[in-house]
């Protein structure tokens, strides 16, 4: 049967790098067909709204989506799309891939990675932040929960077993923030004795910065609470080259998002150079979670080979001469071949 995927083009290079991507897609024969749903600021001028009904009602039917980058308008009272997109799903895997990959300006080579970062509660709650005696005090509410915490570390182990992949990491400050951050580490520790054949490790999240900084190869998936997952795992991203590389897909169980890392950078909209590459990698993430993985790696080792090999199809932030078109021509040919 086969599988149909909302897509949202998205806003600035959105267009231009999805239209890369499914380039690819289609390339790769995967079966796949596409619904073109609105959101963003084309969803704005159309309907009325950032994200529309019509538009979640589709990524609820087909349950994957790909996603390009949103414009969230800036001081107009509207929230973050991707936001509301996770709560309205309870997507509550956030899970970002930091691979090195050739021609790119990095510290390290040959880190291969993933990030697994609770998306729903920690220190992320809309109704846990507080201004009390008259501004003057700030306090902001961190929750954890026992079911959100096994289910992202269950996540986290079943994503190693999976792909074959050693070691888990626990990341926390439970020596500090004994409530939340010690439930989360009690229960890594409970469900990382289900899995034998995947050493765990635990480690607190200064050393955890530390550590990636100075030895990033000892980490294999690390899994972590909110906000130091979102910080981590821009971390890691900076490890191998930057934003331009990196892919993530915000997985509940009724629906999985895709997408590129990157926003919608207006100041390049338009001008066809934009870098595919994020947006590519979180296809064969996609491709990964539909059970095509041969596929999955085909995208990866292809953009490997494209940006070894055809540095004038590259597109100008890897130091190529090429465009967003070129690099998906390129690709495209790799995979023909
Ligand atoms: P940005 O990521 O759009 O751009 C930062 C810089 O990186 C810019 O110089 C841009 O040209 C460059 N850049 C980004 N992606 C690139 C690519 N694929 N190829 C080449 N260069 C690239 O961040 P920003 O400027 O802070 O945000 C712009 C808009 O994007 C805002 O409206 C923001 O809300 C939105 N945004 C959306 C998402 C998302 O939808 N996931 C994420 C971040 C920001």
């Amino acid at each position: 049967m086969s599988q149909t995927v909302a897509v949202i083009k998205g806003d600035g290079i959105g267009p231009e790098i999805m239209d890369a991507t499914l380039q690819v897609l289609d390339a790769l024969e995967c079966g796949l067909t596409y619904e073109f749903i609105d959101a963003g600021l084309v969803a704005l001028d159309k309907h009325g709204t950032l994200i529309p009904q019509s538009s979640l009602d589709a990524i609820e039917k087909h349950g994957i989506a790909l996603k390009g980058p949103l414009t969230t308008p800036i001081g107009k009272g509207f929230s973050s799309i991707n936001v509301q997109l996770r709560r309205h799903f309870d997507l509550y895997a956030n899970v970002r891939p930091a691979i090195s990959f050739p021609g790119t300006r990095s510290r390290y080579d040959d880190i291969d990675m993933i990030t697994v970062r609770e998306n729903t509660e920690g220190a992320y709650l809309s109704d846990g932040q507080e201004m009390i005696d008259d501004g003057n005090t700030g306090i902001s509410v961190i929750k954890v929960t026992r079911q959100g915490s096994e289910r992202i570390v269950r996540y986290a182990f079943e994503l190693a077993k999976q792909n074959g992949r050693k070691k888990v990491t626990a990341v926390h400050k439970a020596n500090i923030i004994k409530t939340s951050s010690g439930l989360f580490l009690d229960v890594a520790r409970d469900i990382a004795s289900e899995y034998p054949e995947i050493e765990f490790q635990e480690m607190i999240v200064d050393n955890a910065c530390m550590q990636l900084v100075m030895n990033p190869h000892q980490f294999d998936v690390v899994v972590t609470t909110n906000l130091f997952g979102d910080i981590l795992s821009d971390l890691c991203a900076g490890l191998v080259g930057g934003l331009g590389l990196a892919p993530g897909a915000n997985i509940g169980e009724k629906a999985a998002i895709f997408e590129a890392v990157h926003g919608s950078a207006p100041d390049i909209a338009g001008k066809k150079i934009a870098n595919p590459c994020a947006l590519l990698l979180a296809a064969a993430q996609m491709l990964d979670h539909l059970g095509m993985t041969a596929k999955g790696d085909a995208i990866r080792q292809g953009i490997r080979a494209v940006l070894e090999n055809r540095r004038d199809m590259v597109t100008p932030d890897m130091g190529g001469t090429g465009t967003t078109d070129t690099f998906a021509q390129a690709l495209v040919e790799h995979l023909q071949r």
